[in-house]
């Protein structure tokens, strides 16, 4: 089992892929010195994401996020040097079209910062698939790569870039919580549908509506759509941490949970000893030690077994580009 470690990117997620893929192609096709200001809609990492790059070209940012996001995120993205940080509406929904529809209108050198439904976002996002096949050893071709699913972009940005990367790409294991497997429910469906509401704790996977382009994807023959519970993320959260000690999020422990749940052997279940699968630790900025206390009692871990040393051997893979 290898893990790309994308927690280590400079907003703490792979978000800082997409995101900042954006960001330098819009600064890239505006006339030189053009005053732009970035607009991200994000409850999270896409906005911590949209300012971090934005502040590192030397250009501001805002960012308009729900009532439910956190007040430790908040502070996260004003420390990264947000000019403002917005709080409005009920969900990412609302904070969105309050972006597009109030204050885009107000400001002509606004750039739209899309968390997950852009083509650029895809493009920055499958950086990840030349980085895996130029570091995977010996030149092999992973059997499978495992990866959690919100809005899809990361999962359209994976699955583009590993096509580009391989003629018969691994198999990828496009995994949702239960609560906001909107993916999931969209691919047994055979249509894209939108979920009524949210109820997973993963709140960085609470799209309830996926993109056009991950559904696509997602009907091909390589790509399994899956669900975990809050509990299996959780859990591995707190085995991640204790394994490798390294802190992630709910939406983060979502990917790896099926490499200690034994989800992973009973989905793909050729796989052998010599198999090679590439788990996406995608990282997310929304996690404390305190949180994973709260998971620990709330899904009882101890319980569970967690608190026993595991015998998962991986090999690291650190992130390569910042973009
Ligand atoms: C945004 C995010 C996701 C989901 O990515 P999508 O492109 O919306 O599918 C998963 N994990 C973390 C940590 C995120 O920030």
């Amino acid at each position: 089992v290898f893990i790309k470690i994308e927690s280590i990117q400079p907003s703490g997620s792979f978000k800082s892929r997409g995101v900042g893929y954006l960001i330098r192609q819009a600064i890239l096709r505006a006339p030189q010195g053009a005053p732009l200001h970035f607009y991200s809609s994000s409850g999270g990492n896409a906005g911590l994401a949209c300012v971090t790059a934005a502040q590192m070209l030397g250009y501001p940012a805002t960012v308009v996020v729900p009532m439910t996001t956190k007040p430790s995120m908040i502070a996260k993205i004003r420390a990264a040097g947000a000019t403002e940080v917005i709080q409005i509406g009920d969900s990412w929904l609302e904070a969105d079209t309050y972006l597009r529809e109030d204050i885009l209108e107000q400001d002509s050198s606004g750039v739209y910062v899309p968390p997950f439904d852009h083509p650029d976002i895809w493009a920055g996002n499958a950086t990840l698939a030349g980085e895996i096949k130029k570091q995977m050893p010996d030149g092999d071709q992973p059997d499978a790569v495992v990866t959690c699913v919100g809005g899809g972009g990361l999962l359209a940005g994976l699955a583009q870039g590993l096509e580009e990367c391989y003629a018969r790409p691994p198999y990828l294991l496009a995994i949702e919580t239960v609560g906001c497997e909107s993916l999931y429910q969209s691919a047994k469906a055979g249509r894209l549908i939108t979920l009524d509401r949210i109820t997973s704790l993963a709140t960085s996977l609470g799209a309830r509506r996926v993109a056009e382009k991950a559904f696509e994807y997602a009907q091909k023959p390589y790509v399994k759509p899956m669900t975990v519970t809050d509990a299996d993320a959780a859990e591995a959260c707190w085995r991640f941490a204790d394994d490798e000690r390294i802190l992630v999020e709910l939406a983060c422990g979502a990917a790896i949970s099926p490499v200690y749940t034994g989800m992973l052997r009973k989905a793909l279940p050729h796989m052998t000893a010599e198999s090679k699968v590439v788990v996406i630790v995608c990282g997310g900025a929304n996690v404390s030690m305190q949180q994973l206390v709260e998971y620990r009692d709330m899904f009882h871990l101890e319980e569970r077994g967690c608190m026993a040393n595991t015998d998962v051997r991986n090999v690291h893979m650190a992130s390569e580009g910042h973009n």
